[in-house]
């Protein structure tokens, strides 16, 4: 049955959420009567026109909105607020352009209150994890887009989050830096094994990375449709000009397009 998932034992469990920004006429409905459940160290991407509330979702999730309507919960408790079970990597530049690239990925740690040596245990370890080990003393300024978003995914995980929220988060990188971030993405879930809930608007994108793909409507959002994503990993940029690929991108675009999307 279409959006009515079966959230019972979700690390993410989204049931029959709506969210309307402001009230009366000028009111919007950004999303409309959604379920969904992400599975704990699945790989979940949402695919979805552009205004069809994408970002709004992955905000109530992360606690940085408020729902109209319906509950959502990770881990088994219920979102009221922003919480360190809940990273979040933005298409925006993020950092903080005053700290260098370790005092950034320190910063939530800190806030945390976890000692200075094991601060820098973590810092050591996931710059590492992302490439970045000779960066440590940079500022953000001084680097790429590539590398500033390497940092966003460190310093996500130096909380160590329960799941990862990325919104679009290679959506503003050349499409080589985006390859290249898409291959360390994969490389770093297969070492942490987190809950990954994943946006983008771009088709080869999701079917590269996910598990599952989920197919958006346009506003108000709904789920058109799910579809499982069973390539063997690892998986390469060469699977997007493979047969099952194709068709797979060809059910998706039709889905977007019946839905009145020009894709
Ligand atoms: P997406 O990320 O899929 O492009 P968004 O979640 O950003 O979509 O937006 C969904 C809809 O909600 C859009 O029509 C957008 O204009 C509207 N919207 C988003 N944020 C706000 C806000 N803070 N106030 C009013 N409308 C908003
Ligand atoms: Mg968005």
């Amino acid at each position: 049955m279409l959006n009515k998932a079966d959230t019972g034992l979700s690390a993410i469990a989204v049931e029959d959420v709506s969210l309307r920004y402001g009230e009366g006429e000028s009111s919007v409905l950004a999303l409309s009567n959604l379920s969904l459940g992400v599975k704990s160290n699945e790989f979940c991407v949402i695919v979805g026109p552009s205004g069809c509330g994408k970002s709004s979702l992955l905000y109530l999730i992360a606690g940085l909105e408020d729902r109209t309507s319906g509950t959502i919960a990770v881990g088994g408790e219920v979102v009221t607020e922003p919480g360190a079970d809940r990273g979040m990597v933005f298409q925006s530049y993020t950092l903080f352009p005053w700290l260098t690239v370790a005092q950034n990925v320190e910063y939530g740690p800190k806030l945390k209150g976890v000692a200075p040596a094991e601060r820098k245990a973590i810092v050591d370890h996931y710059l590492e994890e992302v490439g970045l080990a000779d960066f440590k003393n940079h500022y953000a300024t001084q680097l790429s887009g590539g590398m500033k978003q390497r940092v966003a995914i460190a310093r996500a995980l130096a909380n160590d989050p329960a799941v990862l929220l990325m919104d679009e988060p290679f959506g503003a990188l050349d499409s080589q830096t985006r390859h290249s971030m898409q291959q360390l993405l994969l490389r770093v879930w297969d070492h942490t094994k987190k809950t990954v809930l994943f946006v983008t608007h771009d088709i080869d994108e999701a079917i590269l990375l996910g598990d599952r793909v989920v197919v958006m409507s346009g506003r108000p959002g709904k789920i058109l449709e799910e579809l499982a994503i069973n390539f063997p990993r690892p998986r390469t940029s060469d699977l997007t000009m493979e047969a099952d690929f194709i068709a797979l991108k060809r059910q998706i675009l039709a889905l977007l397009r019946q839905d009145g999307a020009e894709y």
